[in-house]
């Protein structure tokens, strides 16, 4: 049996992108809600404070290696915003919708020349809770803020991340597909290299 890591997310569709590349190199994954570990609140000015502090809960509550992914949208019209509150930018208990539409809504003025962003992503692997060398990788994914959402596929403001190489948007792509090119699936592979075997 490869080692079990606990994944400090109750994201459903950052669990979909991340279990399924580390259950295929042979870590058993359990999910935060599978431990019955309740969220942490993500008080952390930075993405990787908020990693950090994830993941660090999740290895304290269950007694097993954690990995966190902390991302989000940067849109450099709106000086980085939404930033490091992509998951709460229209409100504490906002849908993914609420938010789209929340950008949408900011950009209105924004001509398309200068609707530029980044999916930004760290993830931290700690070994234990006080692991004082924590695992680290991050990367981005360069995009800009399509007028109207399109694309069924994915979560969050996907939809709306137009990719100009491609001619649509995150949402148009398969899963793995996204997974090539996105922020997360860079981070990821990266941390793999770093990662004790399975
Ligand atoms: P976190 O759970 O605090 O890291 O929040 C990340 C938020 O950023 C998500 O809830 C989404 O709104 C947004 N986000 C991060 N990665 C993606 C992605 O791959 N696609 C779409 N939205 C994303």
């Amino acid at each position: 049996m490869g080692s079990t890591i606990v994944l400090a997310t109750a994201n459903p569709g950052k669990v979909k992108e991340l279990s399924e590349p580390l259950g295929a190199l042979g870590y058993q994954i359990v999910t935060q809600s599978q431990w019955e570990i309740q969220p942490i609140a993500e008080t952390g000015q930075t993405f990787i404070e908020n990693a950090l502090l994830k993941a660090r809960h999740c290895a304290q509550q269950s007694g097993l290696p954690a990995l966190a992914d902390d991302s989000g949208l940067v849109v450099e019209a709106l000086q980085g915003a939404p930033g490091i509150y992509s998951a709460r930018y229209a409100g504490e208990h906002a849908s993914e919708a609420d938010n789209r539409h929340k950008l949408l809504e900011q950009l209105q003025q924004v001509p398309a020349a200068q609707r530029t962003a980044h999916f930004y992503c760290v993830i931290v692997y700690l070994r234990y809770a006080d692991d004082p060398a924590p695992l680290i990788s991050q990367a981005h994914w360069q995009g800009a803020i399509a007028l109207h959402p399109s694309g069924d596929q994915g979560f969050g403001y996907d939809s709306l991340f137009y990719l100009p190489d491609r001619h649509c948007t995150a949402a148009a792509l398969s899963r793995e597909q996204k997974f090539q090119h996105s922020h997360r699936g860079q981070a990821l592979r990266q941390l793999l290299t770093v990662l004790p075997h399975a």
